[in-house]
């Protein structure tokens, strides 16, 4: 299965991606995740990124593409993949597109996970992500046992420089203009499935599996 899950900053696209991946042992495609792990680790794909995340604005669209078609070519991703915060813009999206044509694949399914600003705002703010495995947590819904430390491996938790209120409203605002647009854009295809992301997070996961069941047939 070739998957996209498509949202907001916050909608829960990061931590429903997981499951996916429990499930279905697809790797997960987070161009979120490969831009901190380029910045963290100060290279030159790093460097170019910084300035663009630190203040909530999108990365070129030619720099993302490029890590992404590098990374779908992988082993990994022949049983399928899920897509988790690309594409972004038209585009991506129109670049993706291409980039499946020339490997003989589709898209089989976008979910779109959709949550209004102010639930955005309220859940990104008390976002905390251990360092070591990338558990996710939130200080009032899913606090770990011990404050600042995994549940799961001991790590460290931290908030993401990006996840401070101004910012989140700048990438609220940057996912109106530039990604929303994204949903008439696989609507018209077909592949669309809408998930309410204001339930809480197992309501949305079984909601999920269930499409994704289904489309297994
Ligand atoms: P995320 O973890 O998906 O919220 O991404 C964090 C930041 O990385 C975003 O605010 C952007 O600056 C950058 N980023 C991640 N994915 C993309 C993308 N597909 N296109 C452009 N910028 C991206």
């Amino acid at each position: 299965m070739n998957l996209i899950l498509l949202g907001a900053p916050g909608a829960g696209k990061g931590t429903q991606a997981k499951f996916i991946v429990e499930k279905y042992g697809i790797p997960q495609i987070s161009t979120g995740d490969m831009l901190r792990e380029a910045v963290a680790k100060g290279t030159e794909l790093g460097k170019k990124a910084k300035e663009f995340m630190s203040q909530g604005k999108l990365v070129p669209d030619e720099i993302v593409i490029g890590i992404v078609k590098e990374r779908l070519r992988q082993k990994d991703c022949e049983g399928g993949f899920i897509l988790d915060g690309f594409p972004r813009t038209i585009a991506q999206a129109e670049a993706l597109d291409r980039i499946m044509a020339e490997m003989g694949r589709k898209i089989d399914a976008v979910i779109n996970i959709s949550v209004p600003e102010e639930e955005i705002v309220r859940r990104i703010v008390n976002r905390r992500i251990c360092r070591k495995c990338g558990a996710i947590y939130h200080l009032i819904y899913d606090p770990p046992k011990r404050p600042g430390i995994c549940d799961k491996c001991g790590g460290e938790l931290y908030q993401r420089d990006d996840d401070r209120e101004e910012v989140v409203r700048q990438r609220f605002a940057v996912y109106r203009k530039s990604t929303q647009p994204l949903i008439d854009y696989y609507r018209k295809r077909g592949v669309l499935y809408e998930v309410d992301g204001t339930k809480d997070i197992v309501s949305v996961k079984s909601e999920i599996l269930s499409i994704l069941e289904k489309l297994k047939g």
